[in-house]
């Protein structure tokens, strides 16, 4: 799962001016599109301004403002959490440097470490420790999908969260994102678990132990079920980029997966896509490409559901 909510983890404090920084950091984003980083980064300091100063997006502004002070070639000081780094003039591209060495640690957060922990143990009392093991991987698999699909464009995230019984979350900054970029990091999840299912299946092939085509075949529905594009689920979000055409598209590419895998889950995926056809969340433009790799997703995870000698029926 993905939490899009850019501004504050569904789970704690609730944020009142999401609406008024999206349209800033979209303002902003512009600026920096067109290379005006004095304006861009005007922009993103009153963004700043909305933010609680602790929070991970407003540590990820300052850090972008620095780059784009050292851009711009001004010297204006940041108002910073401790004032530090308005000191600092010239070696603010050194300090934007060390900023990104934060995310080698952040591969050692301690909420990461312990929710991993805590997931690999309930599985573990449940199914067994192989099991555990591997079912926490192959979930950390999806949510590193997401997450280096988000590093890879230089905006903010922070290592995923694990729910027993739910799954895991990363959290990341969709301040002024475009919807074409929304779809495709919310679809680089599932992407990565049909790459994960993928391997567990050559482990089965070349080992012959069904323990692997389970974990492959669970990871796979897992991933399909996240595909419906409902909600908060990954679906959810990738589909705000598809026009109504192909949303119906999508929902008779999925009615076509179910009958072919002989696989219901897919029809949770079809009727999913039928309903947001009708909903107003509709983009400026179509993107026949996501259109197409969300496809090719469902098809590939279908592909594993139905190679599991004995299907599981869907839930
Ligand atoms: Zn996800």
């Amino acid at each position: 799962m993905l939490t899009p909510g850019a501004l504050a983890c569904n789970h704690c404090h609730a944020l009142v001016h999401a609406q008024s920084l999206e349209q800033l950091a979209a303002a902003a984003r512009i600026h920096e599109e067109r290379r005006e980083f004095t304006a861009a980064r005007e922009v993103w300091m009153k963004a700043l301004a909305l933010l609680p100063p602790e929070s991970a997006q407003a540590e990820w502004i300052r850090s972008n403002a620095l780059r784009l002070e050292a851009l711009s070639g001004t010297t204006t000081a940041i108002p910073a959490r401790n004032g530090w780094t308005s000191r600092l003039g010239p070696l603010a591209p050194l300090v934007v440097v060390l900023a990104k060495g934060k995310f080698l640690l952040a591969l050692f957060k301690l909420k990461f470490i312990l929710s991993l922990g805590v997931f690999v143990a309930v599985y573990w009392g449940l199914y067994g420790l192989r099991f555990g093991v591997g079912f926490a991987i192959l979930i950390l698999v999806h949510e590193m999908g997401h997450f280096i699909e988000i590093k890879r464009r230089g905006l903010p995230a922070e290592m995923p969260v694990f729910l027993p019984g739910l799954g895991a979350y990363v959290r990341w900054g969709a301040l002024g994102v475009s919807v074409q970029t929304r779809s495709l990091i919310s679809l680089a999840g599932p992407m990565a678990g049909l790459i994960g299912a993928a391997v567990c299946t050559l482990l089965w092939m070349k080992s012959g132990e069904t323990f692997w085509i389970g974990l492959a075949s669970l990871s796979a529905m897992l991933n399909v079920l996240n595909l419906i594009p409902v909600w908060v689920l990954d679906g959810g979000q990738a589909i705000t980029a598809l026009d109504k055409n192909e949303r119906f598209m999508l929902a008779a590419v999925a009615v076509i997966l179910a009958a072919y895998f002989a696989q219901p889950l897919f029809l949770l995926v079809a009727a999913g896509a039928g309903y947001r056809a009708f909903t107003k969340d509709l983009p400026s433009l179509p993107s026949h490409a996501t259109t197409a790799y969300y496809s090719a997703i469902l098809a590939g995870l279908g592909y594993v559901i139905a190679l599991a000698p004995v299907p599981v029926a869907g839930k």
